[in-house]
């Protein structure tokens, strides 16, 4: 079979609007993240800061609409974004800010009503008002199907009773000029109904500068990504306008999961961030230290696992950009491909990149020696920001196995 007028349709080069955009997002992240990347870590600089400045650059609501203020930018921008600004902020506030306020506002978009898209989003861009995810419960976070947190339709509004836990953002909602919430995964039926039951809904903490009545919240304090706040959300009749009601009433698992989805392939690109960061300062260590009269790079146990962990980055990144692209191409309309398409890569695309973030960390705080146990070396601090999505932010690891398995083998996969 002669192949010479084949088309080359696989193509690794970004478009030049891809290249100069990520180039913008390195530059504003030298500049601006960071000088203050350690302090914002330490609870000296205020991610609030930041907020104008995303905004100012489109970094905000970045897949949006421009009717809302939003770039209209792609997936695939997005995971670029997402990466460069880790490799500024390693520890991962910024990212994971700049992460959750893509995926769940787009979320927003494609399900909320007109009039609270209308009200909310502008705000949003404008770095005004803050959308989260409210999913985890107490008693397990990753049986979604499983969650308690009632919602009871009383006099014309829901009002929500139970307990949402490590819930990133709260406290930000809470202090910008509009205020903001959260996709709240809240159970409408009988708990035997388990998934059939599931409505999601925007849940405002705060709303045109009035905070809402019915909550509780404390924000706990955590070893890494020190910058954004994740605490509690003790829901006591807090109530919702039903115009807040995502989708429709009992169909609101599958719009949690699509959130997850778009979240995780966000998630897996700032781990090629920090994974990045911590590489390229461990080789220059290794590079300068010398042990036993060589540098530490001679030694080929160094220097092959150096190596090593640069191949999977470059690997986790294809999977990376593969993920977003398939987000890219069914939110375009792409019949070829589902929604399980983007479930199965943003899986495969956090679980990579992750577990090489952590890889990452490990091996280079053994490459600084007793000193990477001290804050004078920030390795750590990248470190325990991966860590953070290791134990199970947006998605415990063997919950992203289970994804894949079931995606591959069958729904047997328990
Ligand atoms: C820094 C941080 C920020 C977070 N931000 C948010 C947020 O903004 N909003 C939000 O809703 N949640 C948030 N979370 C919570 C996060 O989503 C949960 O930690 C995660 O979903 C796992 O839930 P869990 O911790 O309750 O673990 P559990 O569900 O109790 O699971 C415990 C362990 O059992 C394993 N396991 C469970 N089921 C299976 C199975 N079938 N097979 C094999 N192993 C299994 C899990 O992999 C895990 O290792 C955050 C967490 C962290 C650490």
């Amino acid at each position: 079979m002669y192949l010479g007028f084949c088309d080359l349709l696989m193509d690794f080069d970004l478009s030049r609007e891809e290249a100069l955009f990520r180039d913008s997002v390195r530059e504003f992240g030298e500049r601006y993240i960071k000088p203050h990347w350690v302090d914002l870590d330490e609870g000296k600089y205020s991610l609030l800061e930041l907020i104008p400045r995303l905004a100012e650059h489109g970094l905000i609501g970045l897949t949006l609409s421009s009717k809302y203020g939003g770039s209209e930018g792609s997936f695939l921008m997005a995971a670029i974004a997402a990466e460069e600004l880790a490799n500024a902020d390693p520890s991962l506030a910024v990212p994971v800010y700049f992460l959750l306020e893509t995926a769940w506002p787009f979320i927003v978009q494609r399900y909320a009503k007109d009039s609270t898209k209308e009200e909310v989003l502008p705000r949003l861009t404008k770095g005004e008002a803050w959308i989260g995810i409210a999913s985890t419960e107490p008693q397990g976070g990753s049986d979604v199907g499983n969650e308690r947190t009632e919602a009871k339709l009383v006099n014309g509004k829901w009002l929500l009773t139970g307990e949402k836990n490590m819930v990133t953002g709260v406290s930000i909602a809470l202090r910008l000029p509009y205020g903001g919430g959260f996709v709240t995964i809240t159970r409408t039926g009988p708990i035997e109904a388990k998934h059939r039951a599931i409505t999601t809904m925007l849940f405002m903490v705060k709303r045109n500068g009035v905070v809402n009545t019915g909550f509780e919240t404390r924000d706990y304090e955590e070893w890494g990504r020190r910058g954004i706040p994740t605490g509690y959300l003790r829901l006591n009749g807090a109530p919702v306008d039903p115009d807040f009601v995502l989708g429709e009433v009992n169909n609101g698992f599958k719009i949690a999961m699509e959130g997850f989805d778009v979240a995780r392939t966000l998630i897996g690109a700032a781990a090629l961030g920090t994974a990045r960061w911590m590489l390229e300062q461990g080789r220059e260590w290794i590079r300068s230290r010398v042990v036993f009269g060589k540098p530490i790079s001679s030694y080929q146990s160094i220097s092959f696992k150096y190596a090593e962990l640069s191949t999977r980055l470059e690997a986790a990144r294809l999977m990376v950009y593969k993920a977003a692209w398939l987000a890219d191409k069914f939110y375009r309309g792409d019949s070829s491909v589902s929604i399980l398409d983007i479930a199965n890569a943003g899986a495969m695309a956090k679980m990579l990149a992750v577990e090489l973030a952590v890889d990452v960390g490990l091996e280079v705080m053994k490459w600084f020696g007793g000193m990477s146990y001290y804050k004078e070396t920030p390795v750590t601090r990248a470190f325990l920001g991966a860590l953070s999505y290791y134990v199970g932010a947006e998605g415990a690891q063997n919950i992203l196995r289970l994804i894949v398995a079931r995606n591959l083998i069958g729904r047997e996969v328990e």
